[in-house]
C-alpha cells in the first residue's frame, strides 16, 4: 500500500531529487487557467456564471449569496457543530490576536527617524475549497487572522454546490454569518481568484486573496499575483511524521490515513529510524483504511508516489530528510520530542509529540490550517496576522539632520551614476554639498 526508500547509511547529496513528492504540474495547469482569467478579466460576472456552469454544474443568477440564505444556514446548523465552530473561532482568536504587530520608531540620528506603520491591506477575498470536501474550518483560518488584522472589507468565496441549490455548503454558509461575514460568492476554482484580481459587476476587485485550494486555484494565484496580492501557493495537503521505537504505530498510521483524506493526491511520508516500527506501520494501514469511510481515495493516496516510509540511520538523518522535504504538517513522534522539534528548520506547522496530531491542528489547536505545501514551507509561512499587515516605512528627517546625511547621499548617488539623487538633496540648502 506504501512504497518504502531505504536511506540508511549515507544521505544524497540533494535529497529533495530522492524523497517523496506529488508531481504536480502546476506549470501544465497555468495553460489552461490562462484563458479562464482572461475570460473573467473580459467579460466579468457573465464569464464567472458560464464557467462555474461549466465545472460545477450550476446556473447562478448572482455570484453573491443572499444575506438570508447566510443567516438560513446559522438557524438551521447542527448545535455540536455550531459548539464546534465557536470554541475554533474563540482559540484561533486568541492566538491570532497575539500575532498583532506594533508600529516602531527607531531615532536613527537626533532629528532624524523612521517609523514602521502597520496597515492592514483595505479588501481581501478569502478561497475556502469545495470540491472533494468541503471545509468550513477553513473558512475560520481564513477570516480569523484577517480579521485580527483589521482588514476592512472582506468576502468569501466557495464553489456552488449542486446538492445545496447552487449555494456554497451550508457549514461554510453559517461559519461565515458565525465571523459576521458578510460577503459571501457561490464561485470556485481559477473563475474565483480571477474574480477577486479584476473584479466583475457583482464583486468588487480585492487586494489580496489567500486561502487553500486545488491544482487550478493555485495555478490562478501564481498567473494573477503581479494584479492581486496572495498569500503561499497552499496546494494538496501533506503529512511527514518524524518517529523512532518509542511511537504507537496505531497512532502513526491513523494519522497518515488521516491526510491522505483530504485528496488523491495528499502526500502522507513516515521518516523513521526503526525498521520494526515501518513494519508494524504497514501492518496497521490495510485495516484502518478499509474500515474508513474514503478508503478508496486513501489507498490511492497512499500507494501514489508523493507517500512512503523513509528509512533513515539516526534522528540526525532524520531531521535532515525532514528539513529537505519541508513539510506543511510535520509531527515530531519520538523519545524528547519537544527537543528534536526545537531542532526542525523547514515545516509549515509542527506537531509535538503523542497529543498533537495534525488533526488538532486542522480544527481546534487554535493555530492556522492554511500553511505552504510543496517544499515551500522552507521559505514561506502559513497564513497569519502578518499576511493581511503592509509594514509602511514612514521617514521623517529635519533640516539639519538631511544636511549631516547630504554628503553621504551625494557620494552614494556619484557612484551609482544618478547625480540627480545628489542634486535634490543639495537643492534644499543654499550652499554646495561636498560630493
Ligand atoms: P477546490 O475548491 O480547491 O476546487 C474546486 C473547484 O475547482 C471547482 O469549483 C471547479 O470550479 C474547479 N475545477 C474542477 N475541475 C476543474 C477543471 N478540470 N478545470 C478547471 N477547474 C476545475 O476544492 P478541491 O478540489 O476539493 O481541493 C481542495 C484542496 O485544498 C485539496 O487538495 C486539499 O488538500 C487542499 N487543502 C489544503 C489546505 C492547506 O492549507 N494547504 C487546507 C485545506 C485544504
Amino acid at each position: 500500500m506504501i512504497s518504502r526508500i531505504d536511506l540508511r547509511g549515507s544521505l544524497p547529496g540533494d535529497l529533495r531529487e530522492v524523497l517523496p513528492r506529488a508531481e504536480l504540474d502546476v506549470e501544465a495547469a497555468l495553460e489552461k487557467v490562462r484563458p479562464i482569467c482572461a475570460d473573467v478579466r473580459h467579460r466579468g460576472a457573465a464569464a464567472v456564471r458560464e464557467l462555474t456552469a461549466r465545472f460545477d454544474g450550476v446556473d447562478l443568477a448572482s455570484t453573491r449569496v443572499p444575506a438570508d440564505e447566510i443567516s438560513r444556514a446559522l438557524d438551521e446548523l447542527d448545535p455540536a457543530v455550531r459548539a464546534a465552530l465557536e470554541e475554533s473561532i474563540r482559540r484561533a482568536r486568541l492566538v491570532h490576536r497575539d500575532q498583532r504587530r506594533t508600529d516602531t520608531t527607531t531615532q536613527v540620528v537626533p532629528g532624524g527617524s523612521v517609523t514602521e506603520r502597520w496597515v492592514p491591506v483595505g479588501r481581501v477575498g478569502l478561497y475556502v475549497p469545495g470540491g472533494r470536501a468541503v471545509y468550513p474550518s477553513s473558512v475560520v483560518m481564513n477570516v480569523v487572522p484577517a480579521q485580527e488584522a483589521g482588514v476592512r472589507s472582506l468576502a468569501v468565496t466557495s464553489p456552488a454546490q449542486k446538492d445545496f441549490g447552487g449555494l456554497p455548503h451550508p457549514t461554510i454558509l453559517a461559519a461565515c454569518a458565525l465571523l459576521g461575514v458578510e460577503e459571501v460568492h457561490a464561485v470556485g476554482g481559477a473563475q474565483a481568484v480571477a474574480m477577486f484580481a479584476y473584479g466583475t459587476e457583482e464583486c468588487a476587485r480585492a487586494d489580496m486573496v489567500t486561502g487553500p485550494g486545488n491544482i487550478w486555484v493555485a495555478a490562478a494565484k501564481r498567473l494573477l499575483k503581479g494584479s492581486i496580492g496572495i498569500d503561499s501557493e497552499a496546494g494538496p495537503t501533506e503529512i511527514a511524521i518524524l518517529a523512532d521505537e518509542t511511537a504507537d504505530p496505531v497512532h502513526i498510521a491513523a494519522d497518515l490515513i488521516s491526510q491522505a483524506e483530504h485528496d488523491v493526491i495528499a502526500a502522507a511520508v513516515l521518516v523513521t529510524t526503526s525498521v520494526q516500527l515501518a513494519d508494524a506501520v504497514e501492518k496497521e494501514l490495510p485495516g484502518q483504511v478499509a474500515a474508513t469511510r474514503h478508503s478508496e481515495r486513501i489507498t490511492e493516496a497512499l500507494s501514489g508516489r508523493q507517500s512512503g516510509i523513509v528509512l533513515v540511520s539516526d534522528i540526525e538523518a532524520g531531521l535532515a530528510v525532514v528539513d529537505a522535504y519541508a513539510a506543511e504538517h510535520l509531527e515530531i513522534q519520538t523519545a524528547d520530542a519537544r527537543e528534536v522539534a526545537a531542532r526542525v528548520r523547514n515545516a509549515g506547522a509542527i506537531f509535538v509529540g503523542p497529543y498533537a496530531p495534525v488533526s488538532l491542528g486542522d480544527y481546534m489547536a487554535g493555530s492556522n490550517h492554511v500553511l505552504p505545501t510543496g517544499g515551500c514551507a522552507c521559505h514561506s509561512s502559513g497564513l497569519s496576522v502578518q499576511t493581511f499587515l503592509r509594514g509602511i516605512h514612514v521617514v521623517d528627517y529635519t533640516r539639519e539632520a538631511l544636511a549631516e546625511a547630504a554628503p553621504y547621499v551625494s557620494a552614494l548617488a556619484d557612484a551609482e551614476d544618478l547625480p540627480a539623487h545628489g542634486a535634490a538633496v543639495r537643492a534644499r540648502f543654499d550652499w554646495e554639498v561636498p560630493s
